[in-house]
């Protein structure tokens, strides 16, 4: 008997896919290293044949992952990308994130959509603002971390003390897989923990290649005489040290959030990634479920479910389309499956699934729990959605992150009016910004906000080479947002009228997207005044 005997399972060949998949999300504080890591990953996966020689997107050189003009020419990743690859018995589902604080709740939502992390962390820099903020989405969200020490062919800081700091800030125990021998011209390759060999580094040609591994032991003669005494004792002494000092390796501890693999390496010249993805393969976690209603969904589980966690318009300027991106929470994808919108209630069928790959792309016949859908065409879903064929089902995945900053992006063009309203329609519908009606206001048109200002370049970058529509940006004299919820509501008050508030000076009153009642102040200064000044509000 299989666990697919019950009816509430799918077959015991979907248990099996299922079970090999590993859908994981590359973060890293932006020039860590994730677009170099993420190509030479596809390598290995055969996904590409070549491994672009050097991704640096200052050069202008464009990779898979790379979508928009706008990113080459700024140098950051905007889109996030979904990439499938077979490894070894593993069927690999490869999220790629945006780097940049600014495109962070872009991060966030992908970050839902994972059940594991590879954190790249800069050797000569250790943990970077970007690296907390992803690592704290991260741990909130449950999603184990491994995490990849790149650029060790450069001068890095000690690894015991990257270790320490690891261990300090993200109070996490530290597992080293495998141990740097020296750095910068005299890094000479690692020891791997587990197997108890060394792996030499040999420099190939911009790491374009697949790198040879010359394997041997601590003690080995070669070992010895390609480093130098010093660096030989330093290496030895430090490994004893660490086995004192680092609890072994434990798969469960990695999942409950209490540990984190370590890997050493340089992913320019494509040296400890193949290790590291065998590593990573063999511990991360298959797919996990998500809850609805505070009780996991299985993946296994025979209806099918899954949630809307990213939405990309006009990905391909030659097919003007859009797509909606799932995670299958559980189940088995089949073409042209019909499934309810959740939040609508509405049947839909799901005709025109896709691969992609960058800008090439195949017809999906049939996915399972753990892979991304992408759905192409013209679907009225949004962020957050659950698309069942259970009914009970009902995923929150979605995080709404506070604003940080506000704007104003006005239509420049009175002939382009029609063009604006269904851009800014369909970019709200993707989650760009968030919109707020700010009451009493003369303008037209809602006031945005976002994590941060690039998202309003990106926004009208899209605004101006997808529709047409040339914009200028206004900003308001607003930068935090405050929610709050009246102690004791007005039964009295209209609909329309807000609530009574005392506010500072320079605050306004205004409403989200969904509705609710908001204060803007000028500055985070301005908080304590509000909360001082209205006790007969609760402020979240
Ligand atoms: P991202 O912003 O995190 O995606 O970082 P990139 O992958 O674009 O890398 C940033 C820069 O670091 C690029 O110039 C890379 O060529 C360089 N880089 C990446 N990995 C290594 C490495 O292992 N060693 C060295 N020396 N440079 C690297």
């Amino acid at each position: 008997m299989t666990t697919a005997a019950s009816n509430n399972s799918v077959p015991a060949a979907a248990v099996r896919e299922i079970s090999r998949r590993r859908t994981f999300a590359i973060i890293s504080h932006p020039d860590a290293g994730k677009t170099t890591l993420t190509e030479k990953l596809l390598l290995y996966g055969g996904a590409i044949g070549l491994a672009g020689s050097v991704t640096s997107k200052k050069e202008q050189q464009s990779t898979s992952s790379d979508w928009m003009a706008m990113e080459k020419e700024r140098g950051i990743s905007v889109s996030s990308t979904v990439l499938q690859f077979e490894y070894n018995a593993c069927c690999v589902n490869l999220l790629d994130t945006p780097g940049h604080h600014d495109f962070s709740e872009d991060t966030y939502r992908v970050l839902s959509a994972v059940d594991a992390a590879v954190m790249v962390i800069d050797a000569g820099k250790g943990i970077e603002a970007q690296t907390l903020k992803l690592f704290d989405v991260c741990r909130r969200r449950g999603v184990p971390i491994f995490v990849f020490i790149n650029k060790m062919d450069r001068p890095s800081r000690p690894p015991l003390e990257l270790l320490d700091e690891l261990e300090t800030v993200l109070k996490l125990a530290p597992a080293p897989v495998n141990w740097p021998l020296g750095d910068g011209p005299r890094f000479r390759g690692v020891f791997d923990r587990q197997k108890g060999e060394v792996n030499l580094f040999e420099k190939t040609a911009h790491g374009a290649f697949k790198a040879p591994l010359e394997v041997a032991g601590i003690d080995d003669e070669t070992v010895r005489a390609s480093l130098d005494e010093d660096l030989y004792e330093t290496v030895t002494s430090e490994l004893e040290m660490i086995d004192g000092l680092t609890e072994p390796l434990d798969i469960e501890k990695v999942i409950a959030g209490e540990q984190m693999p370590i890997y050493f390496g340089s992913a320019m010249n494509n040296f400890g990634v193949q290790n590291m993805l065998e590593s990573f393969l063999d511990l991360a976690p298959a797919p996990t479920g998500r809850f609805n209603n505070g009780e996991m969904v299985a993946p296994t589980t025979n209806n099918f479910s899954g949630f809307v966690f990213k939405i990309q318009a006009n990905m391909n300027p030659r097919h003007r389309d859009r797509a909606v991106f799932i995670r299958i929470v559980s189940g088995v994808f089949e073409r042209d499956m019909q499934v309810v919108d959740q939040r609508t209630g509405k049947k839909v069928r799901l005709a025109n699934a896709q691969k992609l790959f960058g800008q090439g792309r195949e017809t999906l016949d049939t996915a399972y729990a753990g892979d991304v859908l992408a759905l192409i065409g013209n679907y009225n879903f949004l962020i957050g959605d659950t698309l069942t064929s259970d009914p009970k089902v009902t995923y929150d995945e979605m995080p709404r992150f506070t604003p940080e900053c506000f704007a104003y992006i006005l239509n420049n063009d009175t002939a382009a009016i029609k063009r604006y309203r269904s851009g800014m329609e369909q970019l709200m519908k993707e989650g760009v910004a968030q919109a707020y009606t700010v009451h009493g206001s003369s303008q037209a048109v809602p006031m945005l906000g976002a994590v941060g200002p690039l998202q309003f370049e990106v926004l009208r970058a899209r605004l101006e080479s997808e529709y047409n529509v040339p914009t200028r940006l206004e900003t308001p004299p607003w930068s935090v947002v405050q929610w709050f919820k009246e102690n004791e509501p007005d039964t009295n008050r209209r609909e329309q009228d807000p609530p009574k508030v005392h506010l500072p000076s320079g605050a306004a009153i205004a409403r989200d997207q969904d509705n609710n009642w908001v204060v803007l102040l000028s500055s985070k200064y301005m908080v304590s005044v509000l909360h001082d000044r209205n006790e007969h509000l609760t402020f979240r």
